[in-house]
């Protein structure tokens, strides 16, 4: 029998804090191989990972998931104990996504995804989140509960979304253009 050396194996049930979760590596490929912007990102290189506890509070907002790389000592004990190799931690709130669709999470992935930088290293928002998802999704993407367009639709990239507005009912409240306010 062959043994798929691509797989992450990890326990299946573990009642930990933080949760190795491979359910976003396929995401995270698919928007890879569908946005030229994210072409360097080595998929294969980030650990993605539940924190089932925090609250992520960081002043007066909530996070719902970061990235960061993984000191070099990890890096290493990690490399040993698995044989491979990894240089970042994708994390992502538990509590606070729990009640995302399925596309807020898909644009979540990508936002954190464009934090690694062409050099590898962790790069900073534009604003106080990337321009694109800030115009085209809307300031509120990651809290809102209208529906956000799934970025890994057939024909859906950034030229083709207009804007929020165009996914609301059509409501006035809804159609306010929207203002610079923080993400996250
Ligand atoms: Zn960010």
């Amino acid at each position: 029998m062959d043994i798929d050396t691509s797989r992450l194996l990890v326990l299946p049930e573990w009642g930990g804090k933080y949760v190795i979760n491979e359910a976003y590596r396929p995401i995270a490929e698919a928007l890879v191989k569908k946005y030229p912007e994210l072409r360097f990102k080595l998929v294969d290189e980030i650990l993605f990972v539940d924190n089932t506890e925090d609250k992520g509070k960081q002043k007066n907002k909530y996070k719902n998931a970061q990235i960061g790389k993984i000191p070099e000592k990890y890096r290493e004990i990690i490399t040993q104990l698995t044989g491979r190799s990894f240089s970042y931690i994708m994390e992502f709130y538990k509590r606070n996504i729990e009640t995302m669709s399925r596309e807020q999470i898909i644009a979540l992935v990508y936002h954190e995804l464009r934090h690694i930088g062409a050099d590898g290293d962790i790069i900073l928002h534009d604003i106080e989140d990337w321009a694109n998802m800030h115009y085209k999704l809307g300031p509120d993407w990651a809290s809102t509960m209208r529906g956000i367009p799934n970025l890994l639709d057939e024909g859906v990239d950034w030229d083709s979304i207009t804007g929020p507005s165009l996914f609301n009912n059509l409501e006035p409240d809804n159609l306010e253009q929207p203002r610079l306010r923080a993400v996250k």
